[in-house]
């Protein structure tokens, strides 16, 4: 290859890159992300992606919640920018596992914060909490388990997600490194006899 052709190549594909939603080219995965913001969840190497390249829209908010913003995101870039397949990322020791929600709304309330009165969005003045309903929109949870397997069905089944949009969920395990299915801890059965069926 000449170093004309070898330009021309490289300019192609920067135009490709810069131009991509304007020539409806999804990204490389055809993949949305929703995962937890937490410092300890590396979403690439989770994933065995690279996201810095393109390989996926990822979505990451306190707790990896499916959320009204997470669901306006996986709606945009799963009917309009190719997007085939929603995976959903909860972790062992999140955050919001360390608190109940009424100490939360309890501690907000002492510095002077009214809950009640909170602003959601600047441009949807009528995006509003009813009265009493803060702490559940801070969606403090008790079981990451069971959150990533409802969020998956919860995903599945929401009419803002096409049919035919694969979706799973996984829980990154911090103290191993390692992703796992809900309710699938291997670490808790390789430690009995009885668990390995001893006769
Ligand atoms: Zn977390």
């Amino acid at each position: 290859m000449s170093l004309k052709q070898q330009l021309e190549s490289d300019f192609e594909s920067r135009k490709h890159w810069a131009l991509r939603r304007q020539m409806g080219i999804p990204n490389n995965r055809r993949l949305w992300v929703c995962a937890c913001m937490d410092e300890r969840l590396p979403v690439d190497e989770a994933l065995g992606i690279r996201g810095d390249h393109g390989d996926a829209h990822v979505f990451r908010n306190a707790g990896g919640l499916i959320t009204d913003d997470a669901i306006r995101s996986a709606m945009l870039t799963c009917n309009f920018f190719g997007t085939e397949e929603i995976v959903i990322i909860n972790h062992t020791e999140c955050g919001m596992m360390s608190a109940h929600t009424d100490t939360l709304v309890r501690a907000l309330r002492e510095k002077g914060i009214d809950v009640d009165k909170v602003q959601l969005d600047p441009d949807l003045p009528e995006l509003t909490l009813r009265e009493g309903s803060f702490g559940k929109w801070i969606k403090m949870f008790s079981d990451v388990d069971e959150v990533c397997a409802r969020q998956v069905e919860y995903v599945r089944n929401h009419p803002l997600i096409p049919d035919h949009v694969t979706v799973s969920g996984w829980i990154w395990e911090v103290e191993t490194g390692h992703l796992r299915p809900p309710h699938f801890r291997v670490g808790e059965k390789v430690n009995t006899n009885k668990a390995m069926g001893a006769k």
